[in-house]
């Protein structure tokens, strides 16, 4: 499998500091929002990336979810060592190749919180992962509409962050590599402020995978946006298997929601 790539982020126009952050690594590739003050948001968000960083080879999804559980429990120590950021903790959601070590065949995806994973294949744009708020629980609950989250006061609001507490439920993902598929994951600071349409028309117009994420992140910081940070990185699937001959290719092979790790 080859993977192409390319990753944005920006401060955006309100925020003092800029509590995203991102790993891009050829093989790995994540997003995580930290939330916490005193810095520790964007502490919680490093911590995150860079026990994901240190990843060896990864030859399943549930050696992902455990790597998440690792970030989780890193973060968790971390603050109760540090009274001053009690309490910190990230979004993470994060999307590798996953197999065998000659022959790495499949994706994993693994999701925390309300940052989120898009895939543009054969054309079609779709959001992979849930959020984890308040408002997602209602709408999955049949309590409210879609149209009413859009403004309900509690659609910020997290049900799960990585760190917060001594376990972690994660859900996880199995996706077919199928060459020609377009991934996305994001913060909020990019979904808030731009509508899903104008995203999957920026990834299907242009190419080159580091100018779409920067594309991307520019119309989230655009004068009368950028209210939050804004993070992008943008994963292109130049060779895996071959698209199917006849009929839309079938991207999610297995779901493994609310894992504990
Ligand atoms: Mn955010």
């Amino acid at each position: 499998m080859l993977l192409d790539f390319g990753a944005a982020t920006d401060v955006g126009l309100l925020r003092d500091e800029n509590q995203d952050r991102h790993l891009a690594d050829g093989t790995l590739f994540a997003v995580a929002d930290g939330l916490g003050g005193h810095s520790g948001g964007g502490t919680a968000a490093a911590i995150a990336t860079g026990v994901l960083g240190r990843h060896g080879r990864l030859e399943s999804l549930g050696q992902l979810i455990a790597l998440m559980g690792s970030a989780n429990t890193a973060i968790f120590e971390a603050a109760i060592d540090n009274p001053r950021l009690s309490g910190m903790s990230t979004t993470l959601c994060a999307l590798a190749s996953v197999g065998t070590a000659s022959e790495p065949d499949r994706l994993a995806a693994t999701n925390v919180g309300d940052s989120r994973l898009y895939a543009l294949t054969d054309g079609r744009f779709s959001q992979v992962t849930v959020d984890h708020t308040i408002t997602e629980n209602l709408v999955r609950d049949g309590l409210i509409t879609p149209a009413e989250a859009a403004n309900h006061t509690d659609r910020h609001t997290l049900t799960r962050a990585v760190g917060f507490e001594r376990r972690v439920h994660v859900d996880g993902w199995e996706l077919a590599a199928v060459e020609g598929t377009r991934f996305l994951i994001c913060s909020d600071g990019l979904t808030n402020e731009v509508p899903d349409p104008d995203i999957a028309e920026i990834l299907r117009s242009v190419a080159d995978p580091g100018a779409a994420a920067r594309s991307l992140v520019e119309q989230a910081v655009r004068p009368g946006r950028g209210r939050d940070n804004a993070t992008v990185v943008v994963v292109d699937v130049t060779g895996g298997a071959p698209p199917g001959p006849s009929g839309p290719d079938q991207l999610v092979l297995a779901t493994s929601p609310a894992v504990a790790a």
